[in-house]
């Protein structure tokens, strides 16, 4: 399909021949490009990469696509927010918002500085051509699989979707072939492990790593967040809480896992105490899938941080649907019925 719409101040692609074009005529006038790959549902946690995008590219790709193979059997993909207008809406402002900062600035070689260019949006007959994409373990078709970083952490709880993560985030370097790609450190390993695909199969793609974008009381910004409701709002704050309180050790001179994480999970479990000692029209229940202490590059759990490397501090919980709605509460996208699953994270750096 042809690009559609100059109604925007970018081209919306559904199919891979044009933007090849746009990419091809791009690279021959020496023009730069930056990719964010997304599935929609845009927050400022997006934005702020494609901000960073625009300060170090010419043109940004963004792509929209909800990635079916990511997703476990028994997962979100049927309920997961897809709000394409809204979308479109916000990166047309942010296009203002690049042309209003950069005015008449060109950078030292001459190019205007960067903005929007492309959006990806294709359907999954485009990225997936031959088998229907699958989320079975044993599935067939064209994957990539970067182990064992993919069976840790996250991985452990949902075998396919690094799987998922890695072919899908492929097919889009193989699109748009991108000088930069971005990624958010909200999502640490995912950031590890397509660290690892380039550097394991030559991409030419260099990946870059943009800060969490945090609500004021500091819970990381992601599209799930409207499914959580005012109450599972307010407790889901308590994985963030937490590792703030392993962050706090760490800094002051810790390296033992026992003394970084043991604040972390009193906290994680005191404040579930108290939830499950409330009534059920009050309280909000969840699990804690894991509060990790981690080699940066292996994600291999540490008993002790080597200070010269420092350490990736994670971590899951899953907020459990709400037990007992009071009438007009405000229990998120889907009632209160969807388990919501919160990750978090902190990177140690080392210490001088
Ligand atoms: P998603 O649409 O959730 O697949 O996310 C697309 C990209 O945005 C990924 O690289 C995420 O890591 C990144 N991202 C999501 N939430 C945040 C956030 N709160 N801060 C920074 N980046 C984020």
């Amino acid at each position: 399909m042809a690009p559609q719409s100059l109604r925007h101040s970018f081209e919306v692609f559904r199919d891979v021949a044009p933007l090849r074009n746009l990419r091809r005529q791009l690279l021959l006038t020496n023009r730069t490009v930056g990719l964010v790959p997304t599935m929609g549902a845009l927050h400022e946690g997006h934005l702020s990469l494609i901000r960073q995008a625009a300060a170090e590219n010419t043109d940004v790709f963004v792509s929209i696509y909800v990635n079916p193979t990511q997703f476990g059997v028994s997962e979100d993909l049927e309920s997961y927010p897809r709000t394409w207008d809204s979308d479109v809406e916000k990166l047309e402002k942010l296009n203002d918002e690049l042309s209003r900062l950069n005015g008449n600035k060109t950078d030292p070689k001459g190019q205007a500085p960067g903005r929007i260019t492309a959006i990806l949006a294709p359907t999954s007959k485009v990225m997936y051509p031959t088998l229907p994409p699958s989320s079975e373990i044993d599935a067939d078709g064209s994957f990539v699989t970067i182990t064992p970083l993919a069976r840790k952490l996250e991985g452990a709880s949902r075998p396919v979707f690094f799987r998922g993560v890695a072919t899908v985030c492929m097919k889009l370097f193989n699109i748009a072939t991108p000088d930069r790609a971005y990624f958010g450190q909200k999502d640490v390993q995912q950031t590890v492990i397509i660290k690892r695909m380039a550097k394991d199969f030559h991409l030419g793609t260099d990946i870059r790593i943009g800060p969490t974008a945090r609500e004021s009381d500091g819970l990381a910004m992601s599209s799930r967040n409207v499914y959580l409701g005012t109450r599972r709002r307010a407790v889901g704050l308590v994985l963030y809480n937490a590792l703030k309180e392993a962050e706090k050790a760490y800094e002051s001179g810790a390296v033992k896992r026992a003394d970084i994480l043991g604040a972390a999970n009193n906290l994680t479990q005191q404040v579930l105490s108290e939830q499950q000692a409330m009534q059920p029209s009050e309280r909000a229940l969840y699990e804690v899938g894991y509060i990790s202490l981690a080699d940066p590059d292996t994600l291999d759990e540490l008993d002790v941080v080597d200070p010269s490397k420092g350490a990736i501090l994670s971590g899951a919980i899953k907020v459990a649907p709400v037990e007992d709605t009071k009438p007009g509460e405000d229990c998120g996208l889907g009632d209160g019925k969807v388990p919501v699953r919160l990750i978090d994270n902190f990177i140690f750096k080392p210490r001088v």
